[in-house]
């Protein structure tokens, strides 16, 4: 990460145990992870369940990357409604995605569950918050297509939607019970707890700056000298993926998405503004996404610029966009503002690459990683250990790297002023 300005509300407790460089096996493995993220963690942890012997390396610490960074919320399904994937997938991979996708953020609490995660949590939904009536009629329109499947949806009015949020300017929305909130740097750095205990090892501030085959097994070589081999790599290094495997940067158009908190809540505001502890994401094209953290503080991210932040103006806009929502909170004190990296893909869609043989690549969350690449490293984990391709809920694609990449920035931060623009006339 850079040195620049951020002061995240997240903190690893004094007893998160640093890992280690220290190989076992003579530094050969069945699959070395690059990228200690929850993507790469959730892999090594299935594949040690699954008797392989796994290494994971990451160049900084556990949980620098998004995965520490994020605002916990964990939210099922993709960027697009089930209806949708079926009509683009065909019937019977949709149905698997649609399935999938359903499931995301179980992945999460059962881990939680399973594996004893010390994990603050809540369990009580997402609310999707409409500020328009186009935005309404589209979560009236997702809420048929996942209530017709059973999920725990339901659609609430101007009413319901201004007492479970205490925010203002929202026409209604939807609420999917199926969602929770986390804390993303204690769920990441636990993950890492339980992946080492099952077997996985785990190296911090090990830089992968070469992979090459030979003779059928991966050579991985790290920054510091270090070889390690392997038979199979998984590059898991999303938004934060440097120039390791060619080409792979250049499918991705990386994002910065920057989040503020306020001192803990007085007990009058916090008794009004979401008192169900549920996560919000409002309807607005550039849009804003809030929670209350575990010590009742207001946590609120949304896009920010790409050049790094320097001083607190550059979180600004969000504080607008906060007492927009909350003229309430006028005068608390915003204590923390921080930012991190989010991979978008042209298709909205997570991409998942091989190659060649045994190299596999996972990128593009979509800035929604923490249920999905919780249930991806699952996966991932059974196809390393089956060599079923059934096991992956996407498609393996060939890398294509977008055409006139480096352009590709300008264009996004230009689309952000124009759509930032557009929600303003429209509120
Ligand atoms: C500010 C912010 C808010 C977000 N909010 C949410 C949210 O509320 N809900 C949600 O679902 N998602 C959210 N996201 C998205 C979510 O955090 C990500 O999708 C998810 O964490 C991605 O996990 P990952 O393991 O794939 O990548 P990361 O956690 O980014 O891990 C990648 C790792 O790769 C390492 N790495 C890179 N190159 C190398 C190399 N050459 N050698 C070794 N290691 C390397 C990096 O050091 C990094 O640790 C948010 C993201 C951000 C940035």
């Amino acid at each position: 990460m850079s040195a620049a300005f951020s002061d995240p509300v997240w903190q690893k407790p004094q007893t998160a145990p640093a890992f280690r460089f220290g190989f076992s096996a003579g530094g050969a493995f069945d699959v070395i992870i690059v990228g200690g993220g929850i993507m790469g963690l959730s892999t090594a942890l299935h594949a040690a369940r699954a008797g392989l012997s796994v290494q994971v390396l990451d160049a900084g610490a556990i949980g620098q990357g998004a995965s520490g960074l994020n605002g916990g919320q964990v939210i099922p399904g993709l960027k697009y409604d089930p209806e949708w994937l079926l009509r683009h997938f065909g019937k019977e991979r949709g149905e698997a995605l649609v399935e999938f996708a359903a499931s995301t953020a179980d992945a999460v609490f059962d881990v939680i569950r399973d594996e004893k995660l010390a994990v603050p949590f809540t369990r009580n939904g997402w609310i999707q918050a409409a500020h328009t009536e186009t935005a309404l009629k589209a979560a009236a329109n997702r809420d048929r297509q996942w209530r017709s499947r059973g999920a725990d949806v339901k659609l609430l009015d101007h009413a319901e939607i201004a007492a479970m949020t205490g925010a203002r300017g929202y026409l209604g929305g939807w609420l999917d019970r199926r969602a929770g909130v986390i804390d993303p740097l204690s769920y990441t750095s636990e993950l890492a707890r339980v992946a080492s205990a099952t077997g996985a090892g785990i190296a911090e501030q090990q830089r992968v700056v070469k992979l090459a085959k030979e003779a059928g097994v991966w050579r991985v070589s790290t920054q510091g000298g270090v070889e390690l081999r392997a038979k199979s790599v998984v590059l898991a290094t999303n938004a934060y993926t440097d120039g390791l495997l060619p080409g792979l940067a250049q499918t991705i158009v990386p994002l910065h998405s920057f989040q503020i908190a306020t001192a803990p809540l007085p007990a009058d505001l916090a008794a009004s503004i979401l008192p169900g502890g549920q996560a919000v994401s409002d309807s607005r094209r550039i849009l804003v996404y809030y929670r209350r953290s575990p010590d009742g503080r207001m946590v609120l991210g949304g896009r920010g610029r790409m050049a790094l932040p320097s001083s607190p103006s550059d979180w600004a806009h969000l504080e607008r966009a906060l007492l927009r929502l909350y003229p309430a909170l006028a005068g608390i004190a915003i204590e923390k503002r921080w930012f991190g990296r989010v991979a978008l893909t042209p298709d909205h869609l997570p991409h998942l690459h091989e190659p060649e043989k045994g190299l596999l690549a996972v990128v593009g969350c979509q800035g929604r990683g923490v249920g999905l690449m919780s249930a991806l490293g699952k996966r991932m984990a059974n196809y390393l250990a089956s060599g079923d391709t059934r096991q992956l809920p996407f498609p393996l694609s060939p890398i294509r790297p977008i055409p006139f990449h480096a352009f590709r920035q300008v264009g996004v931060a230009a689309a952000i002023t124009w759509y930032r623009m557009l929600d303003a006339f429209e509120h």
